[in-house]
């Protein structure tokens, strides 16, 4: 597959949830970020369901978020594709790996691996497994960079850092990794904008990229909400789901943490007037260069243009 320049193709980015419950305020900061993005680029935005993780998942959490992003006036431009589908794609990838002997069957156990150190670097396993793991082989010393468009250049030895990375799972079930990876090539993104707590993740998937010959795109991961100590959102307020009856507070609130001025968007108005405003006005070097943002403020209160 040839790896022409991202320069070359026309801007297209996406939005990637997994189906595990409502969106909340920060998977709205990824999805106004990254469609805010792909707005100013002149670009299309596209939304994809994760839905790789059955035990995980959440009956009707799928639709649900579909119904979100559309009353949040966030709709895909392109098909929106469900993981789930798509095993003949990811299991073409595995074969192709499997037979250039860069991924190999892994019969390591949990506890067998947390005993060598929690991290894949050759198998320990006692006893063949009935469903083995597929992994990816990580060499000494692959250490890979990139730049990021917010986070700047980030650098991580992926073989001390990650080890042989899973593809396919011991109870048989797809890796995050090899999916995203074979969705981003197949779906054509050029620009891949997440948020900061895939950051770690974006060096083995680059990895996995050039072990497939496929294109690397541009990646910008936005900060991550976490709250007053500093905790990611799962147990504060702003893990709460948005509400979807009420939009504009919680747009306005993601306007204001992605570093734009509150004073921008129109005053009054409904949501479809408010994004076309926010895409015309939007900056993207006035997005926050850093990692984490605290969540200041409950989104849904009244005064929430205040923040
Ligand atoms: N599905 C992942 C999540 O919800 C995001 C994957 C990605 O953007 O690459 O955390």
């Amino acid at each position: 597959m040839s790896a022409r320049p991202e320069s070359a193709r026309p801007y297209r980015g996406r939005f990637a949830p997994s189906p595990t419950g409502p969106l909340h305020f920060g998977s709205l900061l990824a999805a106004l970020g990254s469609w805010l993005l792909a707005r100013h680029a002149g670009g299309e935005w596209w939304v994809r369901v994760e839905d790789l993780d059955p035990p995980r998942e959440v009956t009707g959490a799928a639709d649900l978020q579909l119904a979100t992003l559309a009353a949040f006036g966030l709709v895909s431009d392109g098909p929106v594709v469900r993981q789930s589908e798509r095993g003949v794609l990811y299991q073409a990838a595995l074969d192709e790996l499997l037979e250039r002997g860069q991924a190999f069957f892994c019969h390591c156990s949990r506890s067998e691996l947390a005993a060598a150190g929690g991290i894949h670097h050759r198998c320990v396993a006692a006893e063949a497994r009935a469903h083995p793991a597929v992994r990816l082989r990580v060499g000494t010393g692959t250490v890979i960079g990139f730049e990021d468009g917010l986070q700047g250049h980030f650098e991580q030895d992926v073989h001390a850092e990650a080890g042989d990375v899973v593809l396919r799972r011991a109870d048989g079930y797809w890796a995050y990794q090899l999916a995203v990876v074979v969705d981003d090539a197949a779906q054509g993104f050029t620009d891949i904008v997440r948020g900061a707590d895939l950051l770690d993740s974006t060096p083995r998937q680059i990895h996995l990229q050039r072990a497939l010959g496929l294109p690397t795109p541009r990646y910008l991961h936005l900060p991550l909400v976490v709250d007053g100590e500093g905790q990611k959102l799962s147990k504060s307020m702003a893990a709460l789901p948005i509400d979807a009856t009420d939009p504009l507070p919680a747009l306005r609130v993601a306007w204001a943490a992605l570093g734009q001025p509150a004073d921008r968007l129109p005053a009054s108005g409904g949501v479809t007037g408010l994004l076309r405003t926010a895409a015309d006005e939007f900056v993207p070097e006035r997005l926050p260069r850093q990692a984490r943002i605290p969540f200041a403020a409950p989104h849904n209160a009244p005064d929430a243009h205040a923040v």
